[in-house]
């Protein structure tokens, strides 16, 4: 584990202050709303020096702005990074920060338990972009070694893996990377900063969907990736960032910015040319909800370990993959790496495939079905039938889902109402199997 510095801030302290001081025009305590596309230089001296990043300062939104650099800085902190840019949505955070590193035919190790989503996404750039990508079980370290090639640059994967629960041990692939000169980047949406920060372990860059917990009520579209500032990507293997850049005027980025060299590029090539802000209105929702996330993960953790420890229980409920229980092979990383709790996103599965899952789904009345996870709001899905269609049934498998598998988003209701509802859904699950078999 790196060193914490000497005195700092708890946590929750920082969840509700870092990267901002009271607005000075007016002693706004909030973050104010800046809803500007642009902003008035002093004198054309600096404007040019802004331009060429002797100086930094603002220009124009899509590139930075003071209400989204607070959530920048936030994260960045919470963290333990040493900076941050945010995006539109994670998924253009997960596309920026690849794009910023790689270049056609370098090769990923990818971890095949992730988000549907970020399945399909690597899977497009690598056919557009012409990347390797070779995905693995993540569980499996001899694996993640045995993958590497000499033009491996980057190993991947989730903290908690999607919808399986596959804690990642971070501490061990982020040194297999390292060993290769590769580096190691983590999708933490499932765990937030709260409950595990990366970076802590090894990792080089940190990407959250803000959509999730970070907003944690379901209104607004985000992303942010955060980098450690320790990575050398002068290392040889990353001529991409380490050498005169012909998208910057040739400006080399490493070797000027140092420990921010990565994101300055992230930010000024990257979301630059590919333009996928997040809006100042979405930046101070995301802000409102950092400030209860200690609040919030502590209460879902507690719902998600009494839903699941309940589930467990049932007849007619299956593998309930919540990394927290006692039975869960990820036990031992857990308690690693998650000491406050496993999130609150796991599945579980019904005998009975499809028609199970799909009766289920339909008889729950507090659960929403919905294509989201970490709101305020219990949340319910059938992964094969949506967030994971594009996969064949191999991909499926791999990802270590079934065509009955249920996945639960479990929220911050009272857990009572929570587990009444579930139940009767099984009730009405078994009903069907009574009239399948009369
Ligand atoms: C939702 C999600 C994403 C994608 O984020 P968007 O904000 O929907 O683009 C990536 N990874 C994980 C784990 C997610 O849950």
């Amino acid at each position: 584990m790196r060193e914490r510095p000497a005195k700092e801030f708890g946590f929750d302290t920082r969840a509700i202050h870092a990267g901002q001081r009271p607005e000075p025009y007016t002693g706004a305590r909030a973050v104010p709303i800046f809803q500007t596309t642009s902003y008035v230089f002093e004198d054309p001296d600096s404007a040019a020096a802004y331009f060429n990043l002797q100086e930094y300062g603002n220009t124009y939104s899509r590139i930075m702005n003071p209400t989204v650099a607070v959530f920048e800085e936030r994260v960045a902190n919470l963290e333990r990074a040493a900076g941050g840019v945010a995006f539109a949505s994670g998924l253009a955070a997960q596309a920026a920060a690849l794009f910023t590193m790689l270049v056609p035919g370098d090769h990923i190790v990818s971890s095949a338990a992730l988000y549907g989503g970020s399945i399909t996404q690597l899977k497009h750039l690598q056919r557009k972009l012409g990347l390797e990508i070779t995905f693995i079980d993540p569980d499996d370290l001899d694996l993640w070694r045995a993958s590497l090639r000499p033009n491996t640059k980057l190993l991947y994967g989730e903290t908690i893996g999607n919808p399986g629960g596959n804690v990642l041990d971070l501490e061990a692939v982020a040194t297999i990377a390292h060993a290769h000169g590769a580096a190691f980047m983590v999708d933490s949406t499932f765990a937030t900063p709260f409950l595990c920060r990366p970076i802590e372990w090894g990792a080089d860059i940190v990407t959250h969907s803000a959509t999730k917990f970070i907003g944690g009520h379901g209104t607004s579209i985000g992303g942010v990736a955060v980098e450690a500032g320790t990575f050398n990507w002068s290392n040889g293997r990353f001529p991409v960032v380490a050498d005169p850049s012909p998208a910057y005027h040739g400006l080399a980025f490493h070797e000027t910015f140092g420990v921010y060299g990565y994101l300055m590029k992230l930010r000024a090539e990257s979301l630059r040319d590919l333009g996928a802000a997040m809006s100042p209105f979405n930046a101070f929702l995301f802000l409102l909800g950092l400030e209860t996330l200690p609040l919030r993960m502590a209460r879902h953790v507690e719902n998600a370990s009494e839903v699941a420890a309940w589930l467990e229980r049932q007849d007619g409920v299956t593998n309930v993959r919540y990394p927290g229980l006692a039975s869960s092979p990820y036990r031992a990383l857990a308690r690693k790496y998650l000491p406050h709790g496993a999130g609150s996103i796991f599945s579980f599965d019904l005998p009975g495939g499809r028609a199970a899952g799909r009766r289920f789904i339909e008889s729950l009345d507090l659960w929403s079905h919905l294509a989201n996870v970490g709101d305020a709001k219990s949340l319910v899905i059938h992964p094969a039938s949506t967030t994971h269609r594009q996969l064949s049934d191999e991909e499926l498998t791999a990802a270590g889902i079934s065509a009955g598998t249920i996945r639960l988003s479990v929220g911050l209701e009272s857990s009572p109402d929570l587990i009444e509802d579930l139940e009767t859904g099984l009730r009405s699950v078994q009903q069907m199997r009574a009239e399948a078999t009369a």
